[in-house]
């Protein structure tokens, strides 16, 4: 069973004043376990429309969004909220950190507000500590750390719950191209070891680290690529090209 599968999705927004937008039209696709993901697209493509839909904060027009075998794309807003703290991670652009909670607070959040017993946080936030080199800032606050640190909080917040899927909506946005390169090769490294991982982004380079690559056009899948043998250069000369097929009205 794959761990998530979207069938014939689709999204339409009724503005009151103009014309319905069909944000997404018809999107299927698959994400097996242990999957590393990115979703690419122009601006109004359709990208955080997807997301979204997968994260559940909203709902699909038509269409059903199944995570380990259940369909998730109906639950009301309790229901999808729990379901989120359960089984999703998130990591943003601008990392989303609280600044009146210490680093080490920031990311037990998550799991304060499922009433995890202390001992427990702590045992799982050890290993995310070691992996994700946060020793030396942990117990500092995010408004003292850098971009990258502040990045590295918010990915232990989001991986110390255990979700079986990770959603990053432009994680290197924020971020210049050296600490960019090492939280993708964090982002690698988790997913080395099982954590399956979609995430949005419009850079080339950020792309090349993954598995695949969906393209989305004007609400479809315009296009796919897996990166199988290729060497990562080659790969991203690849998602390259197709970018640019894509932009320049391609069919
Ligand atoms: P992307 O993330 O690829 O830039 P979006 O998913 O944000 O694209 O948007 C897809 C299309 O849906 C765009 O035409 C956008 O204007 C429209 N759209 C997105 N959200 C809304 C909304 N809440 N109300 C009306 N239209 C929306």
């Amino acid at each position: 069973m794959n761990l998530l599968e979207i069938k014939r999705v689709q999204r339409t927004y009724h503005a009151t004043s103009s014309h319905p937008v069909h944000a997404l039209k018809d999107i299927t696709f698959s994400v097996p376990q242990g999957e590393y993901l990115a979703i690419m697209g122009e601006s109004g493509a359709g990208k955080s429309t997807l997301l979204n839909i997968i994260a559940t904060l909203e709902k699909p027009t038509a269409g059903q969004v199944m995570l380990s075998g259940r369909d998730v794309s109906q639950l009301g807003k309790d229901q999808a909220a729990k379901y989120r703290r359960q089984h999703l991670g998130f990591v943003f652009q601008h990392f989303n950190l609280l600044d009146s909670l210490s680093n080490r607070d920031n990311i037990y959040l998550p799991l304060v507000l499922t009433k995890t017993p202390v001992e427990e946080m702590e045992k799982r936030l050890a290993p995310l500590v070691k992996a994700l080199g946060i020793d030396k800032i942990i117990d500092r606050y995010p408004s003292e750390i850098s971009g990258g640190q502040q990045q590295r909080i918010a990915i232990a917040r989001a991986l110390i719950t255990h979700p079986e899927l990770l959603l990053a909506d432009e994680p290197t946005g924020a971020l210049d191209s050296n600490t960019s390169k090492e939280i993708l090769n964090l982002f690698d490294m988790v997913n080395q070891q099982g954590q399956s991982i979609i995430m949005v982004t419009h850079s080339t380079a950020a792309a090349s680290y993954t598995k695949r690559v969906l393209f989305i056009k004007d609400g479809r899948i315009y296009h796919e690529l897996y990166r199988g043998q290729m060497s990562q250069q080659e790969y991203q000369q690849k998602i390259s090209d197709t970018m640019m097929t894509l932009t320049n009205g391609g069919e």
